[in-house]
């Protein structure tokens, strides 16, 4: 007997707990990929399964409902599989461990794959539906979201009809997701020729920056936090204008796609412009720290002067003044806000990795826009900076976005029953973030979408859990939704 045998909406909680017996961490989907195709062959439903494992079923429509357009549903069958410390799983191979407790659903030392098993329950659930009458429905279960997306971007959708999509793999009831951003990823060269240590009129300066939030390079990108690959090299652009000095090292940031939160650079002086290049640096800092108050207060500078002469290699004056130059001419940061989403980003840059290589200095970043002509329009306005400064840029895994539709039919309906149901009006958000409905509606022309689900706590981690009435309610609004 199932843990979740009695809860109600019966059918979804079966699905989801079927689910949970087959082991679906993202990279090993294969069993659960067939399961979907066994259950679509059980019930004479199409069923069109790839070579990564993706899965599309289309059931055609009720007699009664053949004349409408179909509805598109969506989700993703992997998930995140985390264990918690001491607890000794195999995720790769063993069942997950249900439980029930306080009117939630967890995994006992797990994650718990809500994030999307029950968007995946509900499909199959609508797909299984007798008592009411449908359009035709498309459904769309991809592979490997957690990981990159990697199932979107391969699906072949050319058997679809649909033009209005349903994404299930939202984490809160009563939040609409209406938009996204996509993305594209940029590495800048800049060439830097080398030189023999500098002579004993020059004194070595390791600066370090640390003590900086940092966070996801959409989603907190708009929040006012420091870059600290980006602060370090204004400031060095500052001091190398003013003064000879060559770079030896400089790194920071880990990722592309996170804000960096430390970063460092050692670099040549002369001794005598050292006094006026620390009280620079330390006003520039006061300047820093003053900006960053209120949303990155624990900004710090270091600052170590060393007294005796060090043999490192370093880089010309010239190439650290150009370098450095052509990296702060670069934008970074915010680049546009949305007119039609009030406090949305449309359009960013993450200056992610900083490193220093034999012979160029290179910058890392991740690109975003919920507008694709405009992040095409960035990428190439940072590709002109680059050349004219005899640098190199080049543009990879460039993936397309979910504009807002300021006109959207399937929005409009779903937001008057949400109304009609909840009475009250649903929170429509935007996120600047990539989501697999900005890839599938680069293949879907018109698409019209809309993101929602049940409300899930702790995505991602052992403590994930999902709230039994929520996944209730929001199954009953989409069965409404579906009946028109
Ligand atoms: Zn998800």
């Amino acid at each position: 007997m199932g843990v979740l045998e009695g809860l109600q909406p019966e059918r979804v909680f079966h699905f989801f707990e079927e689910i949970s017996r087959i082991p679906h961490g993202s990279g090993n989907t294969r069993a659960i990929s067939d399961y979907l195709k066994a259950f679509a062959e059980e019930r004479g439903l199409f069923c069109r399964q790839d070579e990564l494992g993706n899965i599309v079923i289309i059931r055609e429509a009720s007699p009664a409902r053949k004349e409408e357009e179909p509805y598109i549903l969506q989700a993703h069958v992997d998930m995140v599989a985390v264990s918690a410390q001491g607890v000794e799983i195999d995720m790769k191979k063993e069942p997950l461990r249900l439980k029930v407790e306080d009117g939630r659903i967890f995994a006992e030392g797990t994650s718990l794959g809500g994030d999307d098993g029950i968007g995946v329950a509900y499909c199959l659930a609508v797909l299984d539906e007798q008592t009411v009458s449908l359009p035709r429905l498309e459904v769309i279960l991809t592979v490997d979201e957690e990981t990159g997306m990697e199932g979107a971007t391969d699906i072949d959708l050319s058997m679809l009809r649909g033009r209005r999509m349903i994404n299930l793999d939202q984490e809160e009831e009563g939040i609409f997701i209406t938009s996204c951003a996509g993305g594209a990823r940029v590495d800048v060269e800049i060439p830097m020729e080398r030189e023999v240590a500098p002579g004993k009129a020059y004194r070595f300066l390791e600066f370090r920056i640390t003590g900086l939030v940092g966070g996801h390079s959409g989603m907190e990108i708009g929040k006012g936090l420091g870059n600290a690959n980006w602060l370090l090299a204004s400031l060095l652009c500052g001091i190398s204008l003013r003064y000879d000095i060559r770079l030896a090292q400089m790194k920071g940031g880990l990722a592309d796609n996170a804000i960096p939160r430390e970063a460092e650079a050692a670099f040549f002086v002369r001794e005598a412009d050292l006094p006026e290049i620390l009280s620079y640096a330390e006003a520039e800092e006061q300047k820093i720290r003053e900006a960053l108050l209120e949303n990155d207060p624990g900004f710090a500078l270091e600052k170590v002067c060393h007294d005796v002469t060090v043999s490192a290699p370093a880089y010309t004056r010239a190439a650290t003044k150009s370098a450095l130059a052509c990296l702060c001419k670069l934008p970074n940061g915010v680049v546009a806000m949305s007119e039609d989403v009030e406090g949305l980003v449309e359009t960013s840059l993450n200056l992610g990795v900083l490193s220093l290589r034999e012979n160029c200095l290179r910058l890392q970043y991740a690109v975003r826009s919920s507008v694709d002509g405009d992040r095409a329009e960035l990428c190439r306005h940072m590709i002109q900076i680059a050349e004219e400064a005899g640098a190199k840029a080049v543009v990879r895994n460039a993936y397309p976005g979910w504009a807002y539709r300021k006109d959207s039919p399937l929005r409009e309906q779903m937001v008057r029953i949400y109304e009609r149901m909840y009475g009250k009006k649903p929170i429509l958000e935007a996120i600047h973030a990539g989501l697999e409905c900005g890839i599938l509606a680069g293949k879907i022309p018109g698409l019209d979408c809309v993101s929602v689900g049940p409300d899930l706590q702790n995505v991602h981690t052992a403590e994930e859990s999902m709230d039994i009435e929520s996944v209730g309610r929001v199954w009953n609004y989409l069965l409404e939704v579906l009946k028109q």
